[in-house]
């Protein structure tokens, strides 16, 4: 199997991955860990609807391994990251996430939506289960819903008698588009990680960015934890505009050819203003711990000619520093 798991089980979305891996594994009194800066609607699934059920949830940010020991509880039950997350793409320690988790009888649960099984292997590091929203990437054409369970066998086992009982399963008409696309994954994200490292590299250079967040990057706060734990990056770049909110909204609305919309791991590349879209319910303050700054744009890379798309990031450019549109070469 490509996680290397025992088992593994489709879900009706990326969601109801979670939501069965929580009713199945989860009970009243229970305590959670998230990572902070996970998908927006994986933290709502635990903290507002979870929370009537009786289970707690603690937020802790995923880069500081002494905030998750300090943050554990006798009854801490789960422990659920994202590593990378985005749009800061910080990284995980998943061994050392995976040791807290067995010593205080916990199960460490890992989405690795955004490198895939092809860059990051979670069940090799000691992470219980692995989930994949499989509508991004897996798919890779933004064409189905669908969702992935993934880890030992007893425990698929009991996410699959909540699918059978509660309903999300995965459709069977979803199930064979994701077994097509599987067919080109490993040479898709390799294609997607070339563009990516490209553009991330072209906007580092740039002095009209303030910040570029790419798991690639020379720079990266922690370089030698993503190469121990990734063989490659993906297509998620975010930068950093100087000019605040407005600027980057003239940004994206200058763009031809990448197109303005919050989903990922798409064909084409997408691009949006996490504090207005992925990132817009969070509260001021949310959002500055989470990193999210009102001029950041984040980029799914996509699988175009690169030089199409500098180009298109180049008129951007251009256009809200007033300048003329001159090609790229
Ligand atoms: C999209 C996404 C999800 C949710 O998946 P759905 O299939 O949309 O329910 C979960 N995690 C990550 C990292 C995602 O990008």
């Amino acid at each position: 199997m490509l996680e290397g798991a025992e088992d593994a089980v489709g879900t009706a979305s990326g969601m109801a991955a979670f939501l069965a891996v929580s009713f199945a594994l989860l009970q009243q009194g229970d305590h959670v860990l998230l990572a902070e800066g996970i998908f927006g609607t994986t933290t709502r699934l635990y903290a507002g609807y979870l929370h009537k059920f009786g289970v707690a949830t603690t937020v802790v940010k995923v880069s500081e391994n002494a905030d998750w020991r300090g943050a554990l509880r006798p009854e801490t039950k789960m422990i659920v990251v994202e590593s990378p997350t985005n749009p800061v793409m910080l990284v995980a320690d998943l061994p050392f996430l995976a040791s807290l988790a067995r010593a205080n009888g916990a199960l460490l649960v890992v989405d690795n939506t955004l490198c895939t099984p092809i860059f990051q292997q979670p069940i090799a590091l000691d992470a219980d289960l692995v989930i994949h929203s499989a509508g991004k990437y897996i798919d890779g054409q933004g064409r189905c819903g669908g969702g992935v369970v993934a880890g030992r066998a007893e425990l698929i086992a009991e996410v699959r008698g909540v699918l059978r009982t509660a309903g999300p399963s995965l459709s069977p008409f979803n199930a064979w588009i994701f077994l097509k696309s599987l067919e080109t994954l490993p040479v898709r994200m390799r294609a997607h990680d070339a563009n990516a490292a490209r553009i991330s590299a072209w906007l580092a250079d740039r002095d009209d960015v303030r910040a570029v967040h790419f798991t690639g990057s020379p720079t990266h706060p922690q370089k030698d934890l993503v190469a121990a734990q990734q063989s490659g990056h993906g297509g998620l770049v975010s930068f950093e505009l100087f000019g605040g909110q407005p600027e980057s909204w003239a940004f994206i609305d200058s763009l031809r050819l990448v197109s303005n919309t919050t989903n990922i791991g798409d064909t084409k590349t997408m691009i949006t203003n996490p504090a207005t879209t992925t990132h817009g319910r969070l509260s001021d303050q949310e959002r500055r711990a989470a990193g999210v700054a009102p001029g950041l744009l984040r980029l799914s890379v996509g699988l175009e000619d690169v030089r199409d798309i500098l180009a298109d990031l180049d008129r951007a450019f251009r256009v809200v520093r007033g300048g003329r549109f001159a090609g790229f070469q």
